[in-house]
C-alpha cells in the first residue's frame, strides 16, 4: 500500500472514529470527582490491541489470524469467543490477567496483515486503546494515605503457610527491593551477609529464607522510608509514565484536615491497562475503559485542584 493510501486510510479512521463517536454530557469519571463533557467514547466493549481501528472497521479489517497473539512477548493478546458474543476470533486484551507493556516497536502492530491495528501507530504513546479511569474513590490506598507494600504485606502476613503465601511474599519482595535507598541496601546486604546488593539473587535469599527472616523483613519494610509513601504503583509501572499520564494531587479531607493525595488521569494515557493489572486493591481502583478519550484536560473539579 502507497504512503498516500495509508494516509487517507488513517484519516479516514480518525474521521470515523470521530464521527462514531458518542460525546459523554455528563456522569463520566475520573479522578475523583464526577465529570462532565470532557470525553469522546465509541461503543467499544473489548480492550483492543494498540493502534487498533475504530470498531466497525477493525471488525471489518481483522481477517482473525491470530498474528498480533502470537508475536506479542508477555503473551496477553487473547482471542474474543462465544461467550463475548460479537467478533469471535478477534483479539483483545484483559488488563487484569495480563496487561499490554507498549513493547518497544509494537510487534503486534508491525505483524497485522490487514491493517486493523493502524501500521502508522509505532510508538506505545500514540496506541490509543482507552482511557484508565479512577473508579475506586474509597479504595484507592493514596486516597487513603496508605503504602502499598505495608498493605500487601499485612493482607499476606494473616494468611496460611503455602506455596501462594510465599509467592505473594517474593513478588512484595521484589517491588521493595527496586525501592531500597543506598542505607537500606547496605542493611539488606548485612542481614543476608551478602558481598553485593542485586535484586537478581532474590530467588537464593528465598529458596532459603527463615521464618525468622520473614518476621525481620515484614519489619523492614514498614520501618523503611517506602512506608511513609502514599500509594503511586499506577503511576510507578506506566509503561510511558513520562508523558505525565497520571498527576497526584495533594489535597486535604475536610473532615480530618489530613492531606492525601489524589490520582488524576490526564489525556496522554492510552488505556494500556497496566495501571489496572499492578493496582493492589481487590476490587482494582484503577480500570480501563476501552477507546474512552479525554479529549480537554480535566477541570479544577475533576482533579481537586483548589478543593479542600
Ligand atoms: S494480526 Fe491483525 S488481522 Fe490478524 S488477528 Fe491480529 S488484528 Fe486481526
Ligand atoms: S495503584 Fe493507584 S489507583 Fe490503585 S490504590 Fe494505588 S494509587 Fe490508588
Ligand atoms: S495510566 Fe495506566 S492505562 Fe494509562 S498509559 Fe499509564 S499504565 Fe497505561
Amino acid at each position: 500500500m502507497t504512503k498516500t493510501n495509508n494516509d487517507e486510510k488513517k484519516n479516514i479512521s480518525r474521521r470515523s472514529f470521530l464521527k462514531g463517536s458518542t460525546l459523554i454530557a455528563t456522569g463520566a469519571a475520573i479522578g475523583l470527582g464526577t465529570a462532565s463533557a470532557k470525553f469522546l467514547k465509541s461503543d467499544r466493549k473489548l480492550l483492543r490491541p494498540p493502534g487498533a481501528l475504530d470498531e466497525d472497521m477493525f471488525l471489518a479489517s481483522c481477517i482473525k489470524c491470530g498474528q498480533c497473539l502470537q508475536v506479542c512477548p508477555p503473551q496477553v493478546v487473547i482471542l474474543a469467543d462465544i461467550r463475548q458474543g460479537f467478533g469471535i476470533g478477534t483479539p483483545y486484551v484483559i488488563p487484569q490477567e495480563g496487561a499490554c507493556i507498549l513493547c518497544a516497536g509494537l510487534p503486534c502492530v508491525l505483524a497485522c496483515p490487514t491493517g486493523a491495528l493502524d501500521h502508522h501507530i509505532s510508538l506505545g504513546k500514540d496506541a490509543e486503546m482507552g482511557l484508565a479511569v479512577i473508579t475506586g474513590s474509597d479504595t484507592c490506598l493514596s486516597v487513603q494515605g496508605q503504602n502499598d507494600l505495608v498493605y500487601r504485606l499485612n493482607n499476606v502476613l494473616g494468611m496460611s503457610l503455602s506455596s501462594a503465601k510465599h509467592a505473594k511474599i517474593k513478588e512484595i519482595l521484589l517491588s521493595f527491593l527496586k525501592r531500597l535507598s543506598e542505607d537500606e541496601k547496605k542493611t539488606w546486604k548485612s542481614h543476608f551477609a551478602l558481598s553485593e546488593f542485586s535484586e537478581k539473587n532474590v530467588d537464593t535469599i528465598f529458596s532459603k529464607i527463615t521464618t525468622d527472616d520473614l518476621d525481620w523483613f515484614a519489619n523492614f519494610v514498614k520501618s523503611s522510608s517506602q512506608a511513609k509513601k502514599s500509594c503511586q504503583i499506577c503511576l510507578d509501572e506506566c509503561p510511558i509514565k513520562e508523558e505525565g499520564t497520571i498527576r497526584f494531587i495533594a489535597k486535604n479531607n475536610t473532615a480530618d484536615g489530613q492531606q492525601y493525595l489524589w490520582p488524576s488521569v490526564t489525556k496522554t494515557c492510552v488505556g494500556c491497562g497496566v495501571c489496572e493489572e499492578k493496582c493492589p486493591t481487590p476490587l482494582r481502583s484503577i480500570t480501563i475503559t476501552p477507546r474512552l478519550r479525554l479529549i480537554e484536560k480535566p477541570t479544577a473539579h475533576q482533579t481537586g485542584e483548589g478543593q479542600s
